[in-house]
Order: C-alpha cells, then sequence, then structure tokens
C-alpha cells in the first residue's frame, strides 16, 4: 500500500471510499453485533448485502457528502466570478438542495431558483436512505445555525459523515468544516469532530501519512474552546490502536458512533489497524453501531491516503452512482474547469 497516488487518485478515492463504506455498512446499520454474526457468519458482512433493494446502495451519508462537494465548487465558481463568496451560506443552499431531494420543497422567495444544477437532476439521488432527523429539522427550519449561534444541541454524526469534500478544496479545512458542520449540529463535539475529519482528509490527499495527519488536526482541535470531549475520543482511539486487536470488541469499546465524536474514534482507530482498504473499512462496518457513517468516514479517510485503486474493484463495480461520485470527484479537483453555470449556478 505504498504506491504513490497522484492527488487526482486520492481525491476521487475519498468520495468513492466513503460512499463504498457508506454501501458495506448501510445493511448493518440497525443491527447488532451479535444479529450481523448471525446473518453474515463469525466474520460479519464481507461483501455487499441488499439494502434498499439493491446492492451497493449508498445512504444519505454519501448523499449529503455530494451536495457538499457541489456546493464546494459553486462557492469556488462564485468568488471567481464576483471575488467575494461566503461558502457556508453556499453550502446551506447545497444542503437545502439535498432536503428537496428528500421530498420536502421548503420554498423560499429569496431564493426561488434554488433547484438547479446537474447534481439536483440526478433522480436516484431523489430517495430517502433514512435521512437524519437533526438535519432534515435543521434544515426544515430554515434557520442557519453557526457555532457562535447553535440552531440545537445536537452532536449526532450527521455533520462529520458529510464534511470529507472540505478537506479536499477549502483552505483552512478545520475552521471550514465546523462551521459547514455547524448550519445543522450546534454542539461542539458535534462541529468539532467535522473539523477535526476535514482537516485530516486535507493533509491525506496531499500526500501526508495518518500519524502525521492526526497529529497536525490535534493541532487545530487544542485552540478551540469545548474541545475536551472530542480530543478525549481522538486520545481514545490512537492508544487503543496501539494496544488492542483489530476486531468489532475493540471497536465497540469506542462507542457506538451515533454521536460524532465516537464516530470519530472508530474511524481513527480503524483508519490506523486497517491492513488494507477492505480490512479497514470492513472493520468499521461490523459493529453494533451505526455502521454505514463509521464505514463512511473510515473510507474517506483511506481513500484520501491510498487512492481510489486501493478500492478493490468488486466494491466499485456495484456501486450506486459511482459515475456520478467520480464525476464530483473530478470536478473537485479542477473546480476551475467546470464553467458551464447549468452545471455549478455560482451561489
Ligand atoms: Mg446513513
Amino acid at each position: 500500500m505504498t504506491a504513490v497516488a497522484s492527488a487526482e487518485e486520492r481525491v476521487v478515492g475519498c468520495l468513492l471510499g466513503g460512499a463504498v463504506g457508506d454501501a458495506l455498512g448501510a445493511p448493518v446499520e440497525f443491527l447488532s453485533l451479535a444479529q450481523i454474526r448471525e446473518q453474515f457468519g463469525p466474520s460479519g458482512v464481507q461483501h455487499y448485502a441488499p439494502a434498499y433493494g439493491r446492492l451497493g446502495a449508498i445512504t444519505d451519508d454519501t448523499q449529503m457528502t455530494l451536495f457538499t462537494a457541489e456546493g464546494l465548487i459553486r462557492g469556488v465558481r462564485r468568488y471567481n466570478q464576483r471575488g467575494i463568496c461566503n461558502p457556508v451560506m453556499v453550502l446551506w443552499h447545497a444542503y437545502l438542495r439535498w432536503l428537496g431531494t428528500q421530498g420536502e420543497m421548503r420554498f423560499d422567495p429569496q431564493f426561488p431558483s434554488r433547484h438547479n444544477g446537474w447534481l439536483w437532476e440526478v433522480r436516484q439521488l431523489h430517495q430517502r436512505r433514512n435521512p437524519g432527523d437533526t438535519c432534515l429539522s435543521a434544515l426544515r427550519s430554515g434557520v442557519f445555525g453557526t457555532t457562535d449561534e447553535p440552531i440545537n444541541d445536537s452532536k449526532g454524526c450527521g455533520g462529520i459523515m458529510r464534511i470529507a469534500p472540505v478537506g479536499l478544496l477549502a483552505i483552512a479545512p478545520f475552521r471550514l468544516g465546523c462551521q459547514v458542520a455547524a448550519i445543522t449540529h450546534g454542539h461542539p463535539s458535534g462541529y468539532l469532530a467535522a473539523g477535526f475529519l476535514a482537516h485530516m482528509v486535507s493533509e491525506l490527499w496531499r500526500g501526508n501519512d495518518l500519524a502525521a495527519a492526526i497529529a497536525s488536526a490535534r493541532d487545530e482541535l487544542v485552540r478551540w474552546p469545548h474541545h475536551e470531549e472530542c480530543l478525549a475520543a481522538v486520545e481514545a482511539a490512537a492508544s487503543l490502536a496501539e494496544s488492542a486487536e483489530a476486531c468489532a470488541e475493540s471497536v465497540e469499546s469506542l462507542g457506538e458512533g451515533w454521536v460524532a465524536e465516537e464516530a470519530l474514534a472508530i474511524a481513527l482507530f480503524c483508519a490506523l489497524k486497517a491492513r488494507d482498504f477492505a480490512h479497514g473499512v470492513l472493520l468499521a462496518v461490523n459493529h453494533s453501531g451505526d455502521s454505514d457513517s463509521t464505514g463512511a468516514i473510515t473510507g474517506n479517510l483511506l481513500g484520501a491516503r491510498w487512492g481510489r485503486s486501493a478500492i478493490p474493484e468488486a466494491f466499485l463495480r456495484d456501486l450506486e452512482l459511482r459515475g456520478v461520485i467520480e464525476q464530483m470527484g473530478r470536478d473537485l479537483c479542477h473546480p476551475e474547469d467546470c464553467e458551464d453555470p447549468h452545471r455549478y449556478p455560482p451561489w
């Protein structure tokens, strides 16, 4: 796994890796470890199993990740056109488009033409795949959450599971990751874990290794108020990775991953223990907790670290919306080329 992947390979690998982890975890998201072993054998899930009526189905994690990427590119286009842009506001609009794909067309006379761009036209995205209640209710409210004026006290993993693209494009990924997560999740651990992941992804696709990426993100984390809980989760994961076996019982000792700092801790442990992409991602989905989100975050990390060629072809072949995900990865690498205003309207 030491072959050098290009930057584009890593960016595309980050998105594809996240989607693969999401799809592997989808059929077992609501199963306990005992139920997973009973259904799939002692090693648990090893390949895609049917979910949402097909193999390789993605869930809300990948849907929202795609809208994060789309919003970032629109933000770059807006800045290039106008010389000014509030990227968080553009991301909010992207998430309101995602809300629209969930059948909730919140009409806002200020933004009558919000439902545009090529991603909105991908009809397969217009399906509900167990969207998180906090994301839905925060976006439905029409109120824009910030770290200074939290919209709620949620630290569910809905802020972190969608954030990886911020690390692929942003100049200050930790800060923007926090701001973008805080649109829907107001508890510090909810948005700080997201900032941590965005920062790590940024380090990884530029070629740094996991240990360096964790150390660098940790340096950023401790500058923020109320970082103690998130820091404790990160440190627990790193120290467990040094002492414990790569098994489901070790993963479960870090929590269930329904909340952001636990999802981050599980993903860090699985990424640190991974012998290869498949090993790490399968470790991340075979536990009693939020398997699709911990799978997605681990897949983001390992894909950004090793590039798309590390992802087994058997996983890519049956992945839902593979072509859309690859296209979004390429567009993130070359946002300056995305000039067609119908594909990425600049707001
Ligand atoms: Mg999900």
